[in-house]
C-alpha cells in the first residue's frame, strides 16, 4: 500500500528538499509514500507564466489567479480529496491526520500572496488551516500535513505503538512525561515508579500524568472531551493532586 499525495505549489523545491530527509525520505524509498509535486507555473498560458493578479474591489497585494490552479486540479495526477491550504480553513488536528492516513491519498494546494481567488476555494473539496496564524505561503502547512499523516500510515514508523500512545491519540489527552538515563540529573530524579518494574502501576501513574498535564496545559482539551470521570478524579486523589482538583471548575469534574 502506498499513500499518494500531490502538492500544487510555485516552489516545488521547498517541498522536494524536505521530503528527501528523515522519516518521509525513508517512507518514499520504501514506496510507502509517493509525493508528486506539480509546479503551478506549468499550468499558465502566457509568456510571463503569471499566477497572480490584483483583487477586484481594490485592497492590498495580489491574489492567486483561478485558471492555473483549476487547470492543475484537472491533472490526472491529482488525488482527491483536494485540500486548499488557508488560514480560513478548519483547523488541522490529529484526528484529521488519522483520517487522511486511511484514505488512498490527497492533494494539497499551496497559496501565496494574499491568498486564493474565492473560486479556487470553491473548487477544493475542503480547506484546512494549520493554526490561527498567517504564514507567507502554504508550503510549510503542506509539509506539516504530509508528515503528520504519513507517520500514521501503516509501516512508516518502525514502532506502531509510539503513534498510538502519543499526545492526542488516546482519549484527547497529552502524552505522559518520559525519562531516559541518567537516573539523577542535577538533583532531579526519575520518578521511582518507573524503576519499580510494576507495569500495572507504571500504566496507572502514566494515565494520571496525562490527566494532570492536560488539565494544567490544555484545559480546552478536557472541556472538549466533556470533563473528567469520577474514576479519573479518584486516580488524581490517589496520587495527591487534590490541590489541582480544587482549582478545576465544577463542570470539568462532571463527565
Ligand atoms: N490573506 C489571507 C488571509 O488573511 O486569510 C492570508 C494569505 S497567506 C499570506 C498566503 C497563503 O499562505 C495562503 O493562501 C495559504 O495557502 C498559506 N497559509 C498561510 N497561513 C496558513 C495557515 N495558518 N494554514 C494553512 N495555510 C496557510
Amino acid at each position: 500500500m502506498t499513500l499518494r499525495v500531490t502538492v500544487v505549489t510555485i516552489f516545488p523545491q521547498l517541498i522536494e528538499q524536505y521530503l528527501d530527509a528523515s522519516v518521509l525520505g525513508r517512507a518514499t524509498q520504501r514506496s510507502l509514500l509517493e509525493v508528486t509535486v506539480l509546479d503551478l507555473r506549468s499550468y499558465t498560458d502566457d509568456p510571463r507564466r503569471s499566477i497572480d493578479d490584483a483583487p477586484y474591489g481594490g485592497g492590498p497585494g495580489m491574489l492567486m489567479m483561478p485558471e492555473p490552479v483549476l487547470r492543475a486540479l484537472a491533472d490526472p495526477r491529482v488525488v482527491r480529496p483536494t485540500i486548499g491550504l488557508s488560514p480560513a480553513g478548519a483547523t488541522f488536528r490529529q484526528a484529521d491526520a488519522l483520517e487522511l492516513s486511511q484514505a488512498d491519498g490527497f492533494t494539497l494546494i499551496c497559496g501565496r500572496y494574499e491568498g486564493f481567488d474565492a473560486r479556487i476555494e470553491d473548487a477544493c473539496d475542503r480547506l484546512i488551516s494549520i493554526g490561527d496564524f498567517v504564514l507567507a505561503g502554504g508550503e510549510l502547512a503542506a509539509l506539516m500535513i504530509i508528515e503528520a499523516t504519513a507517520r500514521l500510515f501503516t509501516g512508516v514508523l518502525g514502532n506502531e505503538e509510539s503513534a498510538r500512545e502519543e499526545s492526542f491519540a488516546l482519549d484527547q489527552l497529552l502524552e505522559y512525561p518520559q525519562y531516559t538515563r541518567p537516573r539523577v540529573l542535577d538533583g532531579h530524579e526519575v520518578p521511582e515508579v518507573l524503576l519499580s518494574g510494576n507495569h500495572e502501576e507504571v500504566n496507572r501513574w502514566r494515565y494520571a500524568q496525562r490527566l494532570v498535564r492536560t488539565l494544567q496545559r490544555r484545559p480546552d482539551l478536557i472541556d472538549a472531551r466533556g470533563g473528567i470521570s469520577p474514576q479519573e478524579v479518584e486516580l488524581l486523589h490517589r496520587y495527591g493532586y487534590d490541590e489541582l482538583l480544587q482549582t478545576m471548575n465544577k463542570e470539568r469534574l462532571e463527565r
